[in-house]
């Protein structure tokens, strides 16, 4: 096991039942960190440097909720170096 098996990290955990859709944060976001599909807005935690410039422009506060997991289990295209937030 190396360390990125175990190194815990802090992701934006954008709550569907909260959010209205309103794309806000997928148009602020500069690192294109933030996609969505039919059902679900999500930030790509290798994607996301921490920069927290979607934080308050959304309307309703749901991307500010932050969930802890080790790292290897977060949601991310490329598993690749986790920027920001390891705790
Ligand atoms: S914290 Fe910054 S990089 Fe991460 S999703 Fe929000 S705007 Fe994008
Ligand atoms: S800015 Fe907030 S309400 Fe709008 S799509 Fe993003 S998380 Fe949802």
């Amino acid at each position: 096991m190396d360390m990125s098996d175990i190194q815990v990290i802090r992701q934006h955990l954008i709550d569907p039942e909260i959010c209205i859709r309103c794309n806000t944060c997928e148009a602020t976001c500069p690192v294109a960190a933030i996609t969505h599909d039919s059902r679900n807005y999500v930030v790509d935690a290798d994607k996301c440097n921490g920069c927290m410039a979607c934080i308050s422009p959304c309307p309703t506060g749901s991307i500010d909720n932050w969930r802890t997991m080790p790292r290897a289990k977060a949601y991310g295209s490329r598993g690749a170096v986790w920027l920001g937030y390891a705790t």
